[in-house]
């Protein structure tokens, strides 16, 4: 079974126009419509699916700074601040809550690591607390094991991944923006080389401002505009057990696998950086551009099938705008989970913390991690295409930054002030390699 998700209606009918559409229904197109309609922009936000029915609703739900690249944390910080706001704008529960994210190792390397990230981020007004081992045995007591150390981080806190960009896209319609489900956009139009419309499946919307939020699409839609986005996606598997179990902690990561609690009182299951690379047309074009990052990740990496091929986000195929594109022939990117990585999981997760041993099974599903080369988001105008803006290659960190990755593109479209410092993200950067620059977590 799929990773469980709230239902929401969409808005009755399609605008003709707009001051902004965005494109993509998950955590990072639907904070920035919400900030938008909430600044009384008119705005229209397109999902070819469901709204967070891909890698949005499919994650841990932490929205962490723990451990974050220099270049991401000031928008990791911002965020916790804005999630915790969203509860009080909305009047409907995200599930976010400062939990704490809790984490145990062995390993000599891996404390002095988070050690030094806690050096860092002292520099930068960020807590966190390195655990020696008696600290760390105490709070892992669950796991009935002693631990060498580990790391606590206060501040830090986890979303009901199932409810909380659903409840931020019915943010988006309260405040006076539209929410149009099952609407693909196949392309853009173009006057006098800037952006004057969106063509979706169901219309064109005259426009001058789009944001292009399409996750693990984006790149195949911004090469039919002639746009080289290096983006390549890896399938993670990942599993939730039914409520039952007692006494584990909210959040915990160790090296052999990590927990979340959800929402319900379950728990969500992973192996951290787990995945399988799927081949796909896209990933061969894109392959020199990603050595870098292979280099850093290997060990986590395993070869997987044509999985990947068959969904069709990653296609090199131009299509044309008066035809059904790829993305109405798959509204829903919903990958085979690796099943014998989801029994693992359950088994590592039951020898770790034995009380699991009361829950079963009750959802394993897989969702494409879309990155960039340096792991770090392209955001921010395509050069070249006035009023095309790109926000995507979230790289496994999106869930937790999208508040603060929507509020800094409506600063940028509304002109202003930027919540953090745009440049790190903008998207020229990625014509150079990424040697040295690859994020680190
Ligand atoms: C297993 C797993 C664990 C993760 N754990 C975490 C975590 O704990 N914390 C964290 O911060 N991040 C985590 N992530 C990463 C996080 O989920 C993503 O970075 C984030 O959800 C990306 O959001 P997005 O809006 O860019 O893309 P998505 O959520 O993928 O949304 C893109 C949407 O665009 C739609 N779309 C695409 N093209 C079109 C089109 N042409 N027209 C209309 N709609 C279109 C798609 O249908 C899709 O719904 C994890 C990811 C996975 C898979």
């Amino acid at each position: 079974m799929p990773a469980p998700l709230m239902h929401i209606e969409s808005s009755p009918s399609l605008p003709r126009e707009a001051d902004v559409v965005v494109i993509g229904g998950g955590v990072v197109g639907v904070f920035t419509a919400y900030y938008l309609a909430r600044r009384g922009v008119s705005v229209a936000l397109l999902e070819k699916g469901r709204v967070a029915a891909e890698q949005s609703s499919r994650n841990w739900g932490w929205c962490r700074q723990q451990n974050r690249d220099a270049r991401e944390l000031p928008m990791a910080t911002k965020s916790l601040g804005l999630w915790e706001k969203v509860a009080q704008e909305t009047g409907e529960d995200t599930g976010f809550r400062r939990c704490g994210l809790l984490y145990l190792s062995q390993n000599d390397d891996e404390l002095a690591g988070w050690a030094k990230w806690r050096d860092f981020a002292r520099t930068v007004g960020v807590t966190t607390h390195m655990l020696s081992a008696e600290k760390a045995t105490e709070r892992g007591k669950a796991t009935g094991r002693k631990w060498k150390g580990g790391v606590f981080s206060p501040t830090d806190g986890t979303a009901d991944t199932s409810r909380a960009v659903p409840v931020a896209a019915l943010g988006i319609m309260a405040a006076g923006g539209s929410v149009h489900q099952y609407c693909a956009a196949r392309g853009i139009e173009l006057s006098a080389g800037r952006v004057s419309g969106v063509v979706t499946e169901a219309g064109t919307i005259r426009t001058t401002t789009v944001v292009m939020a399409g996750g693990a699409w984006a790149s195949s839609f911004c090469n039919q505009l002639g746009v080289r986005f290096p983006q390549a996606a890896v399938r993670q598997s990942i599993l939730a057990v039914a409520p039952g179990a007692n006494g584990l902690p909210d959040a915990l990561h160790t090296a052999r696998v990590s927990l979340t609690r959800r929402g319900n009182g379950g728990y969500t299951l992973a192996i951290s950086g787990r995945a399988r690379v799927d081949p796909t047309p896209q990933q061969l074009r894109f392959s020199r551009e990603f050595v870098p990052m292979f280099a850093r990740r290997w060990r986590s990496l395993a070869p997987g099938a044509f999985e990947g091929w068959r969904q069709g986000h990653e296609s090199l195929r131009k299509w044309v705008l008066d035809d059904v594109t790829p993305m109405e022939r798959n509204r829903i990117l919903d990958p085979k989970p690796d099943m014998r990585q989801i029994r693992l999981t359950y088994q590592r997760a039951c020898g770790l913390l034995p009380e699991l041993k009361r829950t079963a099974i009750s959802h394993a599903w897989a969702g494409y991690v879309d990155s960039t080369p340096d792991g770090i988001p392209a955001v921010g105008e395509i050069e070249g295409i006035p009023g095309f803006i790109l926000a995507a290659g979230f790289s496994g960190h999106g869930f937790g930054i999208g508040p603060g990755a929507g509020h800094m593109i409506a600063d940028i479209i509304t002109g202003s002030e930027p919540i953090v410092d745009p440049r790190p993200y903008r998207p020229e950067r990625l014509k150079t390699a990424a040697w040295g620059k690859v994020a680190e977590f």
